[in-house]
């Protein structure tokens, strides 16, 4: 009998889900793609009402100026290249385009509901073989339906993380986080305080310091060796706000400063899912036990697609049990190995092993060498030239090689 599966969203995750259950229609009837907004694409859709409206409101954290920190050779669906005109590092309006492009060509547009928010996802019956998803549309008109089963595919870059910091309320300025981050010229003159010197936290003090702004990078990482462009100060992790509104740092020091911004990343979020029922614990920074970081043990129909930022296939409907066991395993073998709480869906190196271990389950080929070589030569590039890493342009060669085009 064919199985009915529902979607939920339609950024990269949810169409690739889409495209994979289109592609099996001897087993599955067509997806019902939920997608809140009016578009496809999730974060890759620049929304530049933020700060117009309420940031719950606000779905994509992408900055006007962002390009990728991935090259496209690395970041494309295997089986979808981009167009090989265009360079390797990409602004987001060419990822944007390209998700649209994907959608097109896999006829994926007629099974999307736009502007529809699944409210609630549970299951119904003993073999918890059916789910209950119960959806609104703009007008309110509420509807529940049975599918066979659900990928999540929501996201987990719209819900901002703000550290606790003692005597927060104290500071005078404004408080901002990336996620609410636009472009640079409002901040011109003025002097910024960034906490957090990842991806964010570096892309957003180069673009302040671009346009005049007083940027104090302030990250708790061993301190950075490249070179920062005049107008980025480093600074020591920020451990407090005074009563004057002074900003106090792990080093003692203190400094005033008119924006504090946070670059310190988003939590995981799942308003439709009773996470006691499913037998999942969900903190800001993990959600667990996920079976090959994929699906809850305990109701193995139930997908989380694109939580760990890697494309999945279906995975194999195993012993329960035996799944259960294997990802409590995994668990445990990263925390013995000192991983903390928060990293435990950080994968980095191990992406490959996770990767082909799930190709070889699914009967599908691997990722190639090359992907895995340039992934970590672009790593090394933006460690030591964070700056100018993407003007390098790529060639994916053949399945182990890559060559620096121009
Ligand atoms: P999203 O793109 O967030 O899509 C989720 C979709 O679900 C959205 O359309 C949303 O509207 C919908 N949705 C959510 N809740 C509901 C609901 N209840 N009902 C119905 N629909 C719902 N990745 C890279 O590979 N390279 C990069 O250079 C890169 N840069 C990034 C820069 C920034 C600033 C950010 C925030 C992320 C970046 N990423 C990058 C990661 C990026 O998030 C992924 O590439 C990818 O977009 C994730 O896709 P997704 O489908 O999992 O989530």
């Amino acid at each position: 009998m064919l199985q009915r599966v529902a979607v939920v969203g339609a950024g990269a995750a949810g169409l690739c889900a889409a495209r994979h259950i289109l592609a099996r229609p001897n087993r599955f009837w067509p997806p019902v793609v939920f997608e809140l907004s009016d578009h496809v694409g999730g974060t890759w859709c620049y929304d530049e009402r933020a700060g117009m409206l309420d940031d719950k409101q606000v779905h994509s954290s992408m900055y006007r100026d962002l390009r990728t920190n991935l090259p496209k050779e690395v970041m494309m669906f295997p089986d979808f290249p981009f167009d090989s005109g265009l360079n390797s590092f990409l602004p987001h309006q060419e990822v944007q385009r390209y998700l649209e492009s994907y959608c097109l060509s896999h006829d994926i547009r007629p099974h999307i509901r736009f502007s529809v928010m699944v409210e609630n996802v549970k299951p119904v019956d003993e073999e918890r073989a059916r789910w209950e998803v119960t959806s609104s549309d703009l007008s309110g008109c509420q509807k529940t339906e049975l599918f066979d089963a659900v990928f999540v595919c929501s996201g987990h870059y719209s819900e901002p993380h703000i550290p606790e910091i003692p005597g927060l309320e104290n500071f005078k300025g404004q408080v901002l986080h990336s996620h609410l981050y636009r472009f640079a010229e409002p901040f011109s003159g003025r002097s910024v305080v960034v906490l957090g010197a990842k991806a964010s936290g570096l892309d957003i003090s180069m673009e302040l310091a671009r346009v005049g702004a007083k940027v104090i990078l302030s990250h708790r990482r061993p301190r950075l060796t490249f070179p920062l462009p005049c107008g980025i100060q480093q600074s020591s992790e920020v451990v407090a706000v005074e009563a004057d509104g002074r900003i106090r740092f792990q080093d003692d020091s203190r400094s005033h400063a008119d924006v504090l911004m946070f670059c310190t990343g988003y939590v995981y979020k799942f308003p439709f899912l009773d996470a006691g029922q499913l037998g999942l614990e969900i903190h800001d920074h993990t959600v667990s036990p996920l079976y090959r970081y994929l699906l809850p043990p305990a109701f193995p129909s139930l997908f989380f697609i694109g939580i760990c930022k890697i494309i999945c296939p279906f995975p194999n409907f195993n012993c329960q049990a035996e799944m259960e066991e294997e990802a409590r395993r995994e668990l445990q073998e990263k925390v013995s190995r000192g991983v903390e709480q928060r990293h435990l869906l950080v994968l980095d190196q191990d992406q490959w092993d996770y990767c082909r271990s799930l190709a070889d389950a699914a009967n599908f080929p691997p990722l190639c060498p090359a992907v895995c070589s340039l992934y970590k030569e672009v790593a090394h590039q933006r460690q030591i030239h964070p700056q100018n890493y993407r003007m390098r342009n790529y060639r994916l060669l053949s399945d182990t090689e890559w060559e620096l085009r121009d």
